[in-house]
């Protein structure tokens, strides 16, 4: 990367790895990578929010040549560079071993999001952070993968609450020279830019790059100056409402980002599809091989049994439907490149029971691939019947939809302290081991004080953490000390403390628990025994219902009648993840089943020893298992799941937690703290799923495509 040595020329020869480094986020998944840099100056690793791009330009160059001449940090620096090359160049590895050769022809994945850091916003939620996961893992795993996204130059929607509760959102332009992405060159050495094939008037693309340990993840970028205004937007933001600008939106991430990895040469022997937005990359694949000069059926089915197709949501309007002028419009001309007609063409997208409803992406995409998948067992069976219509002379249990559960990036979420002390306890191998449930046994050696106590050091760092941003927010905006006061700045570190962050769909239902605000107040305002909880999420910009929840939310969080002992932290993020799944007690989760396709924020809570309360759906439904968290089977009527929560609350949650015993330690508690890392770590890791993703598609596929 010659671009980013250039960038970095001020870095002393002695430490230049750093740069290198600072442009490959391996270094956000190791905690010595990270703390290389935070060694430097820990001020200003967090005032950059973590970005080690952002701080290599801004930090006083003294400190690097100082860095440079001491062997302290010499000795640190060696060490993180030499694993670090060594992981970067392993050529074995579990694929290699279990798979295939490793160097076969690459697996391509596109994702209209990825969730990687905080210092990269391109995601608006789980979808995000499952591909940014999977990724993550494959890098570990050496599984031949690359990556193709957007950018979303705009992408990031800050979240500020206005006094009256109302959700505003400030658009913060990426500073793309000070993230961690640096720039694909050409031959000239300039940025590549790649022109969407077969759309007229001409949309291009700039082609960046994050470096994900082993695995290239390519982004695309219309923001620039040779697109005219209607299609510079087109990456702007994630998911774009107006119907025909999300179309163009997809074709540039199908047909587009085909392209792109075409350009660079980048040839791949098996297309996995992150949801259906990238379906059209499916058209690029058959198309190549029409022209080879191969029938239209026959380059049908070598895609066909090329591709792995995964569906995210059985919400429906989760699935794009695009009206058929507006294919005439876009594919008109595309469908004779293929041989087909209209109607031929038009059939691979209709839903057979409602055909003139349009093009439905998840549709053509459920046809065009030989391997599909829900996200967790009940999201399999939800997917079936929802798409049973697609195998009409199929029994709904033999519909060819199979699923594969959600995980975690175990390095990514679990936290630095906590992992610490695993290390003492489970051998420092459990990490290279993680989904080896086995190795999870050695939990139990724990002793309940030192688990207690580190929990109770990560419950402070959240609310320390809370009561900094609140102190920011009333400096900088003087915004009143009412709204302060709602931003959590009354959180009681003894108190149990309940957690509920995630994005504000309706769905999710996250002002539940208000229903009745009766016996809620009573639970909070206990003397002896309190509770708090710290809410957090993003409505969508467009989705007034889902502000309105927020609003309720965010009023009842300054509400004196309820005590201070309601939060709500603005501006949920990666960041802001990391710590509430950490930090809380218990973690929150009750959508209206079967909405919820898998969820992924409780496994991030139970690895770090959070216990989960939730509604039986999703993950839970295999999670769950009596002893490591809670769980009440709603049907989604309001009135009767808060019933089952305060239900729980009242009668197992509240006096487990503060039943303490003699010497200050609630062994009870702690008990089920342990089953929770115990039971779920393993079984909800992005290894179990990487390693389910390879066993049963891509191996398969892999030996279709002649690899
Ligand atoms: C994990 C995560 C999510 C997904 O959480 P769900 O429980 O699946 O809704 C969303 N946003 C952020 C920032 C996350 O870290």
């Amino acid at each position: 990367m010659d671009d980013v040595k250039e960038r970095f020329s001020f870095i002393p020869d002695r430490i230049a790895g750093l740069g290198e480094l600072s442009y490959n986020l391996w270094w956000s998944w190791h905690p010595a990578a990270r703390m290389l840099f935070k060694m430097l100056d820990r001020q200003i690793w967090k005032e950059c929010r973590h970005n080690p791009v952002k701080m290599l330009r801004e930090l006083p160059h003294e400190v690097l040549e100082t860095a440079a001449g001491d062997p302290e940090y010499l000795r640190h620096y060696d060490a993180v560079l030499a694993r670090f090359h060594k992981e970067m160049n392993a050529k074995g590895g579990w694929f290699s071993e279990n798979i295939a050769d490793p160097e076969c022809l690459p697996i391509a994945y596109f994702s209209a999001e990825y969730g990687l850091h905080h210092s990269l916003p391109f995601y608006a939620g789980g979808l995000g952070f499952l591909a940014g996961d999977h990724i993550k893992e494959c890098s570990d795993l050496g599984v031949p993968l690359v990556a193709v996204g957007f950018m979303y130059p705009e992408g990031y929607l800050r979240q500020k609450i206005r006094s009256d509760g109302w959700q505003e959102n400030v658009d913060e332009v990426l500073d793309r020279d000070a993230a961690p992405i640096s720039r694909v060159l050409n031959e000239k050495g300039e940025q590549l830019v790649v022109k969407v094939p077969f759309i007229e008037p001409p949309i291009h693309v700039a082609v960046w790059k994050v470096q994900v340990g082993r695995i290239p993840l390519y982004l695309m970028d219309t923001d620039i100056e040779i697109n005219d205004p209607w299609n510079r937007g087109i990456s702007a933001h994630l998911y774009i409402g107006d119907i025909e600008q999300r179309l163009r939106q997809e074709i540039v991430l199908g047909i587009g980002g085909s392209e792109v990895l075409d350009t660079l040469g980048i040839k791949h022997s098996v297309l996995h599809l992150n949801e259906g937005h990238p379906a059209f990359a499916i058209l690029e694949r058959v198309r190549e091989r029409v022209e080879e000069g191969i029938s239209y059926n026959e380059a049908v089915q070598h895609v066909h049994s090329t591709t792995v197709f995964t569906t995210h949501t059985p919400v429906p309007a989760g699935h794009d439907v695009f009206p058929f002028h507006l294919m005439d419009k876009y594919f008109g001309h595309y469908y004779p490149i293929l041989g087909l007609n209209r109607d031929e063409f038009l059939r691979m997208g209709i839903q057979s029971g409602d055909p003139d409803a349009g093009f439905n992406m998840t549709a053509f995409a459920l046809r065009m691939s030989a391997y599909h998948n829900g996200v967790s067992k009940r999201h399999g069976e939800v997917s079936r019947r929802m798409w049973q219509s697609l195998w009409p002379d199929t029994k709904e249990e033999d519909i060819p939809i199979d699923s594969v559960t959600n995980g975690i990036h175990v390095p990514t979420w679990i936290e630095p302290k906590m992992q610490l002390l695993f290390n003492k306890y489970s051998g420092p191998d459990w990490l290279e081991d993680h989904d080896n449930p086995a190795i999870w046994e050695l939990i139990d050696d724990i002793p309940d004080k030192e688990l207690w106590q580190t929990h109770y050091w990560l419950k402070m760092k959240l609310i320390n953490f809370i009561h900094d941003r609140a102190r920011q927010r009333w400096v900088e905006n003087r915004i009143s000390p009412t709204n302060i006061v709602a931003g959590g700045t009354l959180l009681d570190p003894s108190a149990l403390t309940i957690g509920f962050a995630r994005r504000f769909a309706t769905y999710k239902r996250a002002d539940l628990i208000f229903h009745n605000m009766e016996r809620l107040k009573k639970l909070l305002n206990n003397r002896w025994r309190p509770l708090q909880i710290i809410f957090a999420g993003k409505a969508h910009p467009a989705d007034d219902p889902g502000k309105r929840i927020l609003q309720r939310i965010f009023n009842s969080a300054h509400d004196p009648a309820l005590g201070g002992r309601i939060a709500f932290v603005e501006d949920y993020d990666e960041q802001l993840a990391q710590y509430m799944t950490h930090g809380v007690d218990v973690w929150l989760n009750n959508p209206i089943p079967p909405l919820e396709a898998c969820g992924t924020s409780g496994m991030k809570a139970s690895l770090n020893s959070v216990p989960h309360l939730s509604i039986l759906d999703g993950w839970w439904i295999e999670g769950f298992n009596g002893k490591n968290g809670w769980a009440f089977s709603g049907k989604g009527n309001d009135e009767e799941d808060a019933e089952a929560i305060y239900e729980l609350m009242e009668k197992e949650i509240i006096p487990l937690f503060y039943k303490v015993d003699d010497d200050g330690i609630p062994h009870g508690w702690v008990k089920v703290m342990k089953e929770a890392i115990k039971s779920t770590a393993p079984l909800f890791s992005a290894r179990r799923m990487v390693k389910e993703y390879a066993r049963k598609f891509y191996q398969n596929a892999l030996k279709s495509a002649g690899a």
